[in-house]
């Protein structure tokens, strides 16, 4: 109790002194004691209202589950036939759930699912190129976050890494160079940029010459894509995101993707391709130690279900929807919110257009037209009435724009709205913000 007060007493000052902030009650700061108390018994992740626009949020948990792999989830949470075959009632493997989706929902003539895209490109250069040459253009040696670097990953692999090309520019007679001086190479490596991009004096060689490449000279061409679309988005302006069924096309012999990026499932890293290649992977004892857990197995079993035909992904999967829903539809659901929150005599309350993102290091700079609720407050700034959003019931997350909270309506779900509602009603009342 004592250390609650201090904390409380020591944060007030804090605020007092940078802030200038008015002088707190002792009841408020009783308050708020409390609730430091009451958090170190309970729960620290909430579940929170995503009203920042950006879809794939990693801070905030990446894909948004559907319900289908909610309810997954839930029918694996206790005793299941993970690895069991009911038939025969032999022992069977959690991978027998997965690998046969994928492979179909990919086209692809093997597939395998791991704990995330990291650990995929891990295990893919473990099993086959250790202590081998693995080229790669330095156009491609990139850091994603999280502390995912290609060049360490590839260490990590025991495999060595052979750059090719300049930063900008890498030619197909870079990798053919690289060919001929590494003759125990085995595999080229490609990675998809992810959150960076180079524009100006660039190029690098299409999938089609550097697999044509491959095929020639008997090595491996492994695809780490990140993102991992199996749709095509282009049709709902979203152009520069190549699809895992293009890469196979072009013959790219493994592709490796998220399963909680594009995809729109849980946090997984997919496999797919040759199938002597998934089973060389399948063996490596890595892929023990870098294996799904049965609620995980569950959720993107589900979720690859809804991309099976006549399916409709676009329409089911959360992730898909937000990323595609027109303008019109957020400019309404904007409306129908601020409807809910008019009558606020503490806060201005507007709409406006605004742009949202993709985000999650898949394609962070595809901006989506969006819209968004503005809330000020007259005697409130904004850096406070975000916090107060922030710590409120539920969470919600915005951004600040010109010293207003935007409220932005692409990542907010209908139902959310009257909880939302609530939210803001509390926060700008400048009630207590009761945290959860
Ligand atoms: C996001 C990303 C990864 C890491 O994926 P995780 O599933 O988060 O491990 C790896 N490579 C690329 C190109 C990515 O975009």
């Amino acid at each position: 109790m004592a250390d609650a007060l201090r904390d409380v007493l020591a944060q007030a000052r804090a605020s007092l002194v940078n802030e200038s902030r008015a002088v707190p009650t002792v009841a408020s700061l009783l308050d708020a004691a409390a609730r430091r108390l009451g958090h170190g018994a309970r729960e620290t992740l909430f579940s929170v209202i995503n009203a920042t626009g950006v879809v794939i949020h990693t801070n905030l948990g990446r894909a948004p589950l559907a319900p289908e792999a909610v309810s997954a989830m839930q029918a694996a949470a206790g005793y299941g036939n993970l690895e069991l075959d009911l038939e025969t009632g032999r022992r069977g493997s959690r991978h027998d759930h997965l690998d046969a989706l994928i492979a179909e929902v990919t086209g692809a003539e093997a597939g395998l699912a791991v704990n995330n895209c990291a650990g995929a490109v891990l295990l893919a250069l473990a099993a086959l190129a250790a202590e081998t040459p693995v080229i790669v253009s330095r156009g491609e040696l990139i850091e994603i976050g999280g502390g995912f670097r290609v060049p360490e990953i590839v260490a990590q692999s025991g495999a060595r890494l052979v750059e090719v090309g300049t930063t900008n520019r890498t030619h197909l007679s870079d990798y053919e160079r690289a060919v001929r001086d590494h003759p125990d190479a085995r595999v080229i490596l490609r990675t998809h940029p992810s959150n960076f991009r180079m524009s100006g004096f660039t190029s690098a060689p299409g999938l089609d010459a550097l697999a044509g490449l491959a095929r020639a000279e008997g090595l491996l061409l492994i695809e780490d894509l990140g993102g991992g679309a199996l749709i095509d988005l282009k049709p709902y302006g979203i152009a520069d995101e190549p699809t895992v069924q293009a890469s196979l096309r072009a013959g790219v012999d493994l592709v490796l993707f998220s399963g909680d990026k594009l995809l729109g499932g849980p946090q997984s890293g997919i496999v797919a391709g040759r199938r002597d290649l998934v089973a060389a992977l399948s063996r490596h004892p890595l892929a023990r130690a870098l294996r799904l857990d049965k609620l995980n197995v569950a959720a993107l079993a589900a979720t690859l279900r809804l991309y099976r035909p006549p399916g409709d992904p676009v329409a089911r999967v959360p992730v898909l929807r937000m990323l595609t829903q027109s303008a019109a539809v957020v400019a309404a659901r904007a409306q129908a919110l601020r409807a809910l929150i008019a009558d606020l005599p503490a806060l201005e309350v507007g709409v406006q257009d605004t742009v949202g993102y993709a985000g999650g290091g898949a394609l962070p700079m595809q901006a989506l037209p969006s819209c968004a609720v503005t809330l000020a407050g007259p005697s409130l700034g904004a850096d406070a009435l975000a916090r107060r959003l922030r710590t409120g019931t539920p969470p919600v997350l915005g951004r600040i724009e010109r010293d207003r909270v935007l409220i932005d309506l692409r990542t907010v779900a209908d139902a959310q709205l009257p909880a939302l509602a609530l939210a803001i009603r509390q926060a700008g009342e400048g009630g207590k913000s009761t945290a959860p």
